[in-house]
C-alpha cells in the first residue's frame, strides 16, 4: 500500500497538507525545510543517513549506483529502485517503509528515534524478509538434506549456539568459518543465564566480541534462535526487558563491522555450533577458545565439509576465496605449540575475568 501511494506520488507529506486544511504546516518536522517525496524518503538528514548506512554496510547495496540514486527526481528513483534485482527491491521497499514508520513517530508521537536504532531494525527486518523468501524459493535445494554453506567471498561466518538446563549450567558456543569451510576459531562457554535465550545471547555477544578483537570487518552471522528478530528489532520495547543491557550490547557491537549479515537457520544444520554449546557443560574453566576443530566437534564439522561437496557450482569460489580471506582478514593465527589467548568478556550484566586457554595447535 505504501508503495502504491509512493508510485503515485500521493503519500500524505507536509508540503502537501496545507491544500486540504490550512492551518497544517508545510514543513518537515525533522529538519524544518519544505517536506516533498523526496525530503521525506531520500534528502532529510534522518533519512540520507540511514541511505548511507546502508550503502557503507549491506553487500546488496553494492549494485547502487550512488550519483543517479541521489540526483534522481522521485519518479526516476523510485523507478531506478524498483528495476534493480530482488535483493535490491527488498531492502528499498523495507527502508521505504522503516522511513515512513520513523517519520510518523516524530510527526504524530514527537518521538525522534536515532538514525542508527532505524536502521538496525530495517536491517533485521530485511534479513528476515530474505530469509523467508530464500525459504519459498529453494526448497528443492535446501529441503532434501539440510547443508551448512559457507559464507560468501570476503566474509567469515559465524554460527552460534546457546545451551541451557538451569541457572548454574548454562553455556554457549560458536565457530568461525571461511568461504572454503575452513576453522578459524572456536568458542565453549560457561554463562550463567536465567532463561535459555539469555545464553542464545551471551554467545552472540561473545562471538561479536571476538570477531570485533579480531579485526574482522565482513561478517556472516548464523543462529537458529528467531525469536532474536523481534527483540532487537523493537529496541526500543524492549527496553524494560530483563535481557535489554544484553540486547543493546548486541545492537551496539553490529554497528562495528563494515558489514554484518544476519541470517536464521535450523538447528539440524547449526550442528558444530550445537556441539560447542553442549560441550560448555562439561567445562572446568569458564571459556575455552579452539583454534582448531576440538575432537568433540570434528564428527559435525566434518560432516559439514563432506556437504559443501554436494553444492554445485562452489568450488571456484571456494578456491578464490580462500586466497582472498586468507590475505585480507585478521583472524586467529597459530604462533606455538602452547600459545595462550586471553580475551576479555562481559557475561550478562556482569563483568568476569576470562581465563582462556587454547587447543594445541598444529605447526
Ligand atoms: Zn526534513
Amino acid at each position: 500500500m505504501l508503495l502504491w501511494n509512493c508510485c503515485n506520488e500521493i503519500i500524505p507529506v507536509a508540503q502537501k497538507l496545507p491544500s486540504i486544511v490550512e492551518s497544517i504546516s508545510p514543513i518537515c518536522v525533522r529538519c524544518y525545510t519544505s517536506e516533498n517525496h523526496l525530503h521525506l524518503f531520500r534528502d532529510c538528514w534522518e533519512s540520507s543517513i540511514i541511505w548511507n548506512y546502508i550503502f557503507e554496510r549491506t553487500k546488496v547495496a553494492t549494485v547502487i549506483n550512488l550519483h543517479l540514486f541521489f540526483n534522481a527526481s522521485w519518479r526516476d528513483w523510485i523507478t531506478y529502485n524498483l528495476n534493480q534485482n530482488r535483493a535490491w527491491k527488498v531492502m528499498f521497499i523495507t527502508s521505504i517503509w522503516h522511513v515512513w514508520i520513523a517519520r510518523n513517530k516524530t510527526v504524530f508521537e514527537l518521538k525522534v528515534s536515532k538514525p542508527f536504532s532505524i536502521y538496525n531494525a530495517l536491517f533485521i527486518d530485511h534479513a528476515s524478509i530474505s530469509y523467508i523468501l530464500q525459504v519459498k524459493e529453494t526448497p528443492v535445494i535446501r529441503a532434501p538434506k539440510p547443508t551448512w554453506y559457507p559464507p560468501t567471498y570476503d566474509y567469515l561466518k559465524l554460527n552460534v549456539d546457546g545451551s541451557w538446563k538451569d541457572l548454574n549450567e548454562a553455556g554457549g558456543g560458536g565457530v568461525f568459518r571461511g568461504v572454503s569451510g575452513n576453522w578459524y576459531m572456536g568458542f565453549s562457554s560457561k554463562y550463567d543465564a536465567s532463561l535459555p535465550l539469555a545464553a542464545e545471547l551471551y554467545a552472540i555477544r561473545e562471538g561479536l566480541t571476538m570477531a570485533v578483537d579480531y579485526d574482522i570487518q565482513n561478517l556472516e552471522l548464523e543462529t537458529d534462535a528467531t525469536i532474536l528478530i523481534k527483540l532487537l528489532h523493537n529496541l526500543d520495547d524492549t527496553y524494560h526487558h530483563e535481557l535489554s543491557p544484553v540486547i543493546n550490547d548486541v545492537a551496539c557491537l553490529m554497528s562495528r563491522f563494515r558489514s554484518i549479515e544476519f541470517t536464521y537457520i535450523p538447528r539440524s544444520t547449526n550442528k558444530v555450533a550445537h556441539c560447542l554449546a553442549q560441550y560448555s557443560f562439561a567445562m572446568e574453566v569458564g571459556h575455552n577458545m579452539f583454534l582448531n576443530p576440538p575432537p568433540f566437534a570434528r564428527v559435525a564439522y566434518e560432516g559439514d565439509l563432506e556437504g559443501l561437496k554436494a553444492i554445485p557450482d562452489l568450488n571456484k569460489t571456494m578456491e578464490q576465496g580462500t586466497q582472498e580471506v586468507g590475505e585480507s582478514s585478521a583472524v586467529a593465527t597459530s604462533t606455538d605449540a602452547s600459545a595462550i589467548v586471553s580475551t576479555q568478556i562481559l557475561f550478562g550484566t556482569i563483568p568476569t575475568t576470562v581465563t582462556t586457554s587454547v587447543a594445541k595447535l598444529k605447526k
